[in-house]
């Protein structure tokens, strides 16, 4: 695992968004950093004894979260190229699944999350619903050790679907026995969580069974909303809490969007994946203004770039189209400001990738920000040549950023990327376990 330099590493004249409420952003600005957290953010920091990383000209905003991608399907790239709807995922990605060794786990693991950290995402939930043998998960996990990417391993309940009561068992016991290894683990990014088996599958018994194990332990937990009416059945069952996070809930009434937010909850959502796929992009708008926290995913390799810069862009343009589309249907046309309207504004789509993907991922206090005390995981972000844009600079990083700006990448105190280059790690590790999967995943398809 990567470590920390023993000595403190100091970021130097950047123009920082802390994102937390009460720093703010500074125009030119310090963070300061000794083993794995951030010690001091302000102007001029007096760390002589530091070595020093020159951010002039470059923003330094917190690392990306993404809080819900299946990072087996890294090899799958294009696979899923312009499917339509689930049904064709169902018939030409997620039977694929099956083909996939302990080996190959690792090596798709391996490939995705070498890409992510070398495009700035620092920390990852991997929904790994995958897990069709105990060494599937083993090899998934030595993965995410090898790479040194800030994980959630979301453990997947969901197997084969002919067998899921009677292999649950031997899951849940994997689960309690990973649990200890990650505890006793010497590096403490990889951390555990449950990805429930999915309602509509499993029924609301073995879900219920995951729960109480997940809890008892308490891990984070997280499962795909697809059907209509699973967050109101979870709350009717007494199992609905702030520790577990739906993906997608793209048919959640408001009523069920209240009972999240009422148990302090947030939502992921995987704005591509989903818009592509026709689903009702409302929800994004609607689980705001309710006061879900929402965070965003690639969820599908197969199919989404392993790109969280792009997601916020995407996700902005089109909460701001629906709500465009409801000011036109009610007769409010041209657009103009009301109180209220528009709701979101470019800098909410950078929280929606920190802050609030922190708390998704079980770290609202200590990740996500900028600040004394938090984690120390860094990205900065180039805005030359062609300058800086007028006005917010959030709206720099969500509009106008892309993965060719991630200049340095920092995460638990170590600098993994420095000057556009991977410090540690090669890409094209990533490209030959890519290639070792299809070889032998597609070589009978
Ligand atoms: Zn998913």
């Amino acid at each position: 695992m990567p470590q920390a330099s023993h000595r403190p590493l100091l970021i130097k004249g950047g123009l920082v968004l802390t994102m937390d409420p009460a720093l703010g952003d500074l125009d030119t600005g310090d963070v300061l950093i000794e083993q794995d957290r951030i010690s001091a953010v302000g102007p001029r920091l007096d760390a002589t004894d530091a070595d020093v990383i020159d951010a002039s000209g470059m923003l330094v905003i917190p690392g990306l979260i993404d809080s819900h991608t299946h990072m087996w399907q890294c090899p799958l790239k294009g696979a899923g190229a312009g499917l339509w709807g689930m049904a064709d995922y169902s018939k030409h990605v997620f039977p694929l699944r099956e083909r996939f060794t302990a080996v190959d786990m690792y090596d798709a693991t391996l490939a995705a999350g070498i890409e992510m950290l070398d495009k700035g995402i620092t920390t990852v939930l991997d929904f790994c619903h995958n897990v069709m043998t105990p060494g599937h998960a083993e090899q998934a996990l030595r993965a995410h050790w090898d790479t040194g990417q800030r994980v959630l391993f979301a453990y997947g309940m969901l197997g084969r679907f002919a067998s899921l009561e009677a292999d649950q068992p031997w899951r849940l016991e994997q689960v309690r026995s990973l649990h200890r290894q990650v505890s006793e683990h010497a590096s403490p990014l990889v951390r555990l969580g449950l990805a429930l088996s999915s309602p509509e599958y499993a029924g609301m018994k073995l879900v219920a069974n995951e729960i109480e194990a997940g809890r008892a332990l308490g891990l984070p937990m997280t499962f795909h909303q697809n059907p209509p009416g699973q967050i109101r059945a979870l709350h009717e069952a007494k199992l609905l809490d702030g520790d577990i996070v739906p993906v997608h809930a793209n048919l959640a009434t408001d009523d069920e969007l209240a009972l999240v937010a009422a148990c302090g909850g947030g939502i992921s959502f995987t704005p591509e994946g989903e818009f592509g796929g026709g689903r009702s992009m409302s929800i994004i708008g609607r689980a705001h203004r309710a006061g879900v926290t929402p965070s965003l995913g690639v969820d599908v390799p197969s199919r989404v770039a392993l790109d969280v810069l792009a997601q916020m862009r995407l996700t902005f343009s089109v909460m701001r189209a629906e709500e465009a589309t409801v000011e036109r249907q009610t007769g409010r046309w041209p657009l103009e400001r009301h109180p209220g309207t528009p709701h979101v504004e470019p800098r909410h789509m950078l929280e929606y990738v920190t802050v609030n993907a922190a708390r998704a991922v079980g770290l609202g206090d200590t990740l996500g920000r900028l600040a004394p005390g938090c984690l120390a995981d860094v990205v900065l972000l180039h805005t030359g040549p062609y300058g800086l844009s007028l006005g917010d600079p959030a709206a720099h990083v969500v509009l106008q950023s892309t993965v060719a700006d991630v200049d340095t990448v920092i995460v638990n105190g170590a600098v993994r990327k420095r000057a556009g280059r991977l410090t540690d790690l090669d890409p094209t590790t990533a490209t030959a376990a890519t290639r070792r999967v299809r070889e032998r995943v597609m070589a009978t398809h």
